[in-house]
């Protein structure tokens, strides 16, 4: 009866945790829903954890469901290494996102994916060396059924692509490996052959099922990975972390097919197809295509130009004080937060400021463009961590057309988002890309450490204009400067 009763729990329960991802995956679309999602989420791993646990557990502890070819020692050393994998990834895991910063994101998520493609490896590897101890297939003797076949050697050769591929963007985002676009003779060209030979030994695979074969897959898998990543500018290195997190879900579908486990099914389907769809908008949101972004390559350490050379133009510079005087004369201000914002943890500050404003009748509104910062969503989180209200940040498409009318732009730490050379010089490589048009507002001011370039490495005309002021400083400081010269007066 109870271990009727066990069965029953351990059946529904990964329907359970399918449902929570899903509504997870819902809650994480709006910044309101968006820790709502994070509980979803949260909930449907732990009951994912837990599943096996029990099941452990009824192996060993509730001997009338051991399945005749798994003896005591080993569910013994499978409950033993399941606890410590658990704790052990579970304590680092803790460690790492209490001391994250919110900018080392996108490596953190790639780091992830390596361990995602890695452990996909790993699985494949364990089922085709020992098959009849994961209960899956009838016999020793027999080779694995085709199908089973078939799904373990595309989620190994995915599982491998992904983790060397993360491990490569990994490198480029932390710095450790150069984000320059690597470009080489024949590049594509050995790409497709190694990618044919993948192919070609997957097929052989399937029906031959030996040893060297998996290992052909696997390690030409590896290489494909580096192949592909490697040439890719660090500039583009987001949008391939998204497009890794896509990959990292098939492979986990794929193996979750081999072993009959729906969680990994649905969380794998899941992950693949929202990580293809996010990769869609980011690139969408930086006006290039997927391919172009794959095989093209932007370039993070082109040297900052203008269109007139190396001359430099006049800019305005002025000082915290010289800016609350301006703002302190403004009806209305739209604050643009960029990248920059998000390194100086500007964002209470700015929300100090704002408030500061609002009591003197100034309104306030937020421009959100959909790629500020490093990664999609990156200014709503930061927004949301200093309690700025949802209602008062707008998204780029229902706001561009207020800055004709606005007072003043302030631009905290952003530079391509802003960029008119987006919508005017077809030269530009981020010709295209749709940007807040903060140009139109009577006066900008541009809070930025230097007249240096932004993500794409290319200059913006922006700082040049008549209506511009360049605050120059980290953007923290400034906004407080700025608190205190408002303060003062
Ligand atoms: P940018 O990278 O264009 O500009 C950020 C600016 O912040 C820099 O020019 C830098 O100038 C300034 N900055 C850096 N640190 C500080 C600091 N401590 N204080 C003040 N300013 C600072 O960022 P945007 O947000 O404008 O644009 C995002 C870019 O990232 C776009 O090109 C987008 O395509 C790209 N991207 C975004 C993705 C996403 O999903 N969000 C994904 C892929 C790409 P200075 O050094 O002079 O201070």
């Amino acid at each position: 009866m109870l271990i009727d009763t066990l069965k029953y729990i351990s059946q529904l329960l990964p329907v359970l945790a399918s449902v929570f991802f899903i509504l997870s995956l819902r809650g994480l679309s709006s910044a309101a829903t968006s820790r709502k999602g994070n509980i979803f989420g949260m909930l449907g791993i732990s009951i994912s954890i837990l599943v096996p646990l029990c099941y452990c557990f009824c192996v060993l502890f509730l001997r009338q469901i051991i399945p005749n070819n798994i003896n005591d020692f080993y569910g013994s050393l499978f409950f033993g290494l399941t606890i410590a994998a658990l704790s052990f990834g579970g304590g680092i895991g803790y460690d790492i996102a209490k001391k994250i910063n919110m900018t080392a994101l996108p490596q953190l998520v790639a780091a992830f994916h390596s361990l995602v493609g890695l452990s996909a490896v790993f699985i494949a590897c364990a089922i085709f060396s020992a098959p009849n101890l994961f209960a899956l297939f009838n016999t020793s003797d027999q080779p694995i059924p085709l199908s089973n076949a078939i799904e373990m050697a595309i989620g190994a050769a995915i599982g491998a692509i992904t983790f060397t591929g993360s491990i490569v963007a990994f490198g480029k985002l932390q710095g450790f490996i150069s984000g320059k676009p690597l470009k080489y003779k024949g590049q594509h060209k050995l790409n497709f052959l190694v990618a044919l030979l993948i192919i070609i030994s997957s097929i052989i695979f399937v029906n031959k099922q030996t040893a060297i074969l998996f290992a052909i897959i696997i390690f030409a898998s590896f290489a494909l990975g580096y192949l592909l990543i490697m040439p890719i500018g660090g500039a583009d290195m987001p949008v391939i972390v998204s497009m890794l997190n896509s990959y990292s879900g098939w492979a986990a579908a794929g193996i979750g097919f081999t072993l009959d486990n729906n969680v990994l099914i649905i969380v794998g389907a899941l992950v693949g197809t929202s990580g293809a769809i996010l990769s869609n908008i980011m690139c969408k949101g930086m006006n290039r295509s997927l391919k172009n972004v794959i095989l093209g390559g932007m370039g993070v350490e082109t040297s900052l130009t203008n269109d007139s050379g190396n001359i430099q133009r006049n800019v305005k510079i002025c000082s915290p004080e010289d800016a609350a005087f301006i703002i302190k004369n403004a009806e209305s201000i739209i604050l643009i937060p960029g990248y920059g914002m998000a390194v100086s943890q500007a964002q209470h500050a700015i929300k100090e400021l704002s408030e500061l404003l609002k009591n003197e009748k100034i309104s306030i509104k937020y421009a959100i463009h959909p790629v500020a910062g490093r990664m999609p969503g990156h200014m709503n989180v930061l927004l949301a961590e200093a309690n700025i209200p949802y209602e008062d940040a707008f998204e780029m498409d229902e706001i561009n057309h207020e800055f004709g009318s606005c007072d003043v732009a302030i631009v905290i730490g952003a530079n391509d988002i802003t960029n008119p050379a987006a919508k005017t010089d077809p030269a530009s490589p981020i010709y295209g890309m749709p940007v807040l048009e903060v140009e139109r507002a009577k006066t900008v001011l541009f809070i930025k450490r230097s007249l240096g370039s932004g993500y794409a490495g290319v200059d913006n005309p922006l700082f040049y204009q008549g209506n511009t002021m360049m605050v120059l400083g980290d953007a923290k400081k400034v906004v407080e400067g700025l608190i205190k010269a408002l303060k003062e007066n």
